[in-house]
């Protein structure tokens, strides 16, 4: 379910939590709400420290905020600002290769007990935060992306329209709405994306 971590202790890096706060650009912060500690409650400004890890239990939170004031659209548009705005390994030529570099640099922004969760020299991914699924389906150029993580449906639909274009300007991504939705409770959204 969207902004419920899947599990506790979890850490989220200040750059990925800046890198979101930024595709708000002039948009104002609710300032009054102090964000939990991620903006100056006098002035709405993002006060972050880009090299430290915050909680990823309070930042869906000030997450969920976000969505309340200012609703889908937004989540799209900050979600597809995040492979400019964010550390993403370089961009590998496929379709495929690059919807999978998101889980990547997902897990990459991400720590539990105290360590990243993608081994850059081993390729190990440690369970936690769940994932960006990628799928080719063979002789097509369809990919099938489940997203079981906990981060809102709108924004992941930013996340890997922006990445897909990347590749290939005509590509897009649609929600599956045969399947389950994070908006409505489920555990996943599933998007189809095509080019
Ligand atoms: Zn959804």
């Amino acid at each position: 379910m969207q902004f419920h971590p899947l599990e506790m202790g979890i850490e989220v890096s200040g750059r990925a939590v800046y890198s979101t706060l930024v595709g708000l650009n002039n948009l104002r912060l609710p300032k009054e709400k102090d964000l939990l500690g991620f903006t100056n409650s006098e002035t709405g400004i993002i006060a972050l420290d880009l090299d430290k890890w915050y909680s990823q239990e309070i930042w869906l939170k000030v997450f969920e905020m976000i969505a309340v004031m200012y609703g889908d659209a937004i989540l799209f548009k900050i979600g597809f600002a995040i492979p400019d705005n964010a550390e993403f390994p370089i961009l590998p030529e496929s379709m495929e290769n690059a919807i999978k570099t998101i889980d990547v640099a997902y897990h990459l922004n991400h720590k539990k007990n105290g360590e990243i969760m993608y081994d850059k020299d081993t390729g190990n991914m440690q369970e936690g935060i769940g994932h960006y699924g990628c799928k080719k389906i063979e002789g097509y150029n369809l990919i099938i992306a489940e997203c079981t993580n906990p981060y809102p449906c709108s924004f992941d639909k930013g996340i890997l329209t922006a990445m897909a274009k990347k590749i290939k300007g005509n590509a897009i991504a649609i929600h599956d709405e045969s399947k389950p939705c994070r908006k409505n409770g489920a555990e996943s959204c599933t998007y189809i994306i095509s080019w």
